[in-house]
C-alpha cells in the first residue's frame, strides 16, 4: 500500500497551488482577460508521427523526401500553438504580457524586418520562446531559382545561428508559398519540419482554412509582430483576442516544439 505523505507536505503542496494559481488570476485581470488560460496538458512522452497534410504535396509520394508540411499537429489533447511571424513591431509590452501570463509561442523571423533590433527578440529568446526561420527578406519563393532560394533560406539559418546562438529546425516560407526547390533547399539547410497554419488570429478577428471555422486540437494558429501601423490594435489586443476564444473552447496553449 502506498503512504500517504505528511500532512505538512501536503499543506504546503497545497499553498503552493493557491498561490501559483492566485499569480495566474492576478496575472490575467491585470492584462485584460475574462478567463485565466487554461495550463497545457504534460506533452506527449512520445512525439507524434508527422506527415504531409493532404494537398500540401509536391510531386506526390516523392513529398515524402521532404520536410514535412503540415497545418495541424496530431493530438488529442485540447491544444493549439500559437506562431508569430515576420518582426515589424517589437512591443515591450507584448513581451511582459506573455511573460506573466505564461503563455507560449514561436517565433518565425525574416531578417529585413528584424535587423533594426535584434535585442528585442535575444529577449524573447531569454523568456524561452523559440526563433525560427521565415527567410532573409520575405520574397515569394516559388518565382525565385532554387539557388536563390536556397540564398534566402540557409541566409537566414545562418543570421539566427550568429545573432541568438541557435540553428532553427523548423521554417515557414513566405505567404505560405513553397514549390518543391523550396522543401529541397529548406532540407538542405537544415530544416527538419515546415508548419503553415489552421487559423489566422488578428488583433480583431479570426480567419479560418477549414469549413467549419473553427479551431481544432493539435492546430497550429498564426499571428504576426504588428501593431497600429497594419492593423485595428495593438500586440495584447491580438492576445487577448486569442486566447479569449481559445479558453472559452476550453483549449490550453501549448508549445509547439514540444511536439515536434
Ligand atoms: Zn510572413
Amino acid at each position: 500500500m502506498l503512504e500517504a505523505p505528511p500532512a505538512r507536505a501536503l499543506d504546503a503542496y497545497a499553498s503552493e497551488l493557491r498561490r501559483s494559481y492566485a499569480a495566474r488570476v492576478a496575472a490575467a485581470k491585470r492584462w485584460g482577460l475574462a478567463q485565466v488560460p487554461l495550463l497545457p496538458p504534460a506533452p506527449p512522452a512520445r512525439k507524434p508521427e508527422l506527415r504531409t497534410r493532404e494537398g500540401f504535396e509536391v510531386d506526390g509520394h516523392r513529398a515524402r523526401r521532404f520536410p514535412p508540411v503540415f497545418t495541424t499537429v496530431p493530438t488529442r489533447q485540447k491544444v493549439v500553438f500559437l506562431t508569430i511571424d515576420d518582426g515589424a513591431e517589437k512591443d515591450p509590452a507584448f513581451l511582459r504580457m506573455m511573460s506573466e501570463l505564461n503563455v507560449p509561442y514561436t517565433a518565425f523571423l525574416s531578417d529585413y524586418l528584424v535587423k533594426d533590433d535584434y535585442g528585442y527578440f535575444k529577449r524573447m529568446q531569454d523568456g524561452g520562446v523559440t526563433l525560427n526561420n521565415h527567410t532573409l527578406r520575405h520574397r515569394f519563393l516559388p518565382g525565385l531559382s532554387y539557388k536563390a532560394q536556397k540564398r534566402e533560406i540557409c541566409g537566414m539559418q545562418k543570421i539566427i545561428e550568429k545573432r541568438y546562438g541557435k540553428r532553427p529546425t523548423l521554417f515557414r516560407p513566405p505567404y505560405g508559398d513553397y514549390d518543391r526547390d523550396t522543401l529541397r533547399a529548406a532540407k538542405s539547410c537544415g530544416i527538419k519540419a515546415v508548419p503553415l497554419w489552421n487559423a489566422e488570429v488578428f488583433a480583431d478577428r479570426w480567419e479560418y482554412r477549414e469549413w467549419d471555422r473553427d479551431i481544432h486540437p493539435g492546430d497550429i494558429v498564426l499571428s504576426h509582430f504588428r501593431g497600429k501601423d497594419h492593423w485595428d490594435g495593438t500586440m495584447p489586443d491580438m492576445v487577448r483576442h486569442f486566447l479569449k476564444l481559445v479558453t472559452a473552447k476550453g483549449y490550453a496553449v501549448a508549445r509547439l516544439e514540444d511536439y515536434l
